[in-house]
């Protein structure tokens, strides 16, 4: 009812890393708000978004950091990481070396992350099933080795984008809650 003096019970800081263009910026553009651009990459600047959900009764605000295209610097600082309390680490599963830097990614993400952080690998442009370069079964098995959770998400066609955010910000509720 337009509750703009809704109290907020938590707020949820969430890192995207991953290679450059693999959908990081349209999945949080779909997640806040449920927009896609095709001509993408005014993301120099933004930071990171913000939206304000329900979860066990109590009001979290999740702020979802996106990297505006430092990643292609290699300059994501220890300043991104700090204070997250989940990570999504996406790869696009048209493009096998996106998926085989995740480890390289992981590694970075665990040097500078407090260790209770929630992970979850994301394998997006799932829309491109004829063009798919990875396997689902390999990103299960490298999830389950490393313990992090996994979706396959289309962000073009907003396929598990809203799941797999609230999965993992179940998932930090729990721990964090
Ligand atoms: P980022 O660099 O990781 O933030 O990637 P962007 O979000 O800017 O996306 C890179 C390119 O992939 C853009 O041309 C997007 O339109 C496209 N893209 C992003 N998500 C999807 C998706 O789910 N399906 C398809 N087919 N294209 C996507």
């Amino acid at each position: 009812y337009g509750d703009y003096n809704q109290k907020i019970d938590y707020v949820f800081k969430v890192v995207l890393i991953g290679d450059s263009a693999v959908g990081k910026t349209q999945l949080l553009a779909r997640f806040a708000r449920n927009a896609f651009n095709v001509d993408s990459k005014a993301t120099i600047g933004v930071e990171f978004q913000t939206k304000t959900l329900i979860i066990d009764n109590k009001t979290v605000k999740a702020q979802i950091w996106d990297t505006a295209g430092q990643e292609r610097y290699r300059a994501v600082t220890s300043a991104y990481y700090r204070g997250a309390v989940g990570a999504m680490l996406v790869y696009d599963m048209t493009k096998r070396q996106s998926f085989d830097h995740m480890a390289r990614w992981l590694e970075e993400l665990r040097g500078h992350a407090d260790k209770n952080i929630v992970i979850m690998l994301i394998g997006n442009k799932c829309d491109l099933a004829s063009l798919r370069a990875v396997p689902t079964e390999d990103a299960e098995e490298f999830a389950q080795r490393e313990n992090l959770f996994f979706m396959e998400t289309s962000a073009l066609e907003s396929t598990n984008v809203e799941t797999c955010f609230l999965t993992i910000l179940t998932e930090i509720y729990k721990i964090n809650g």
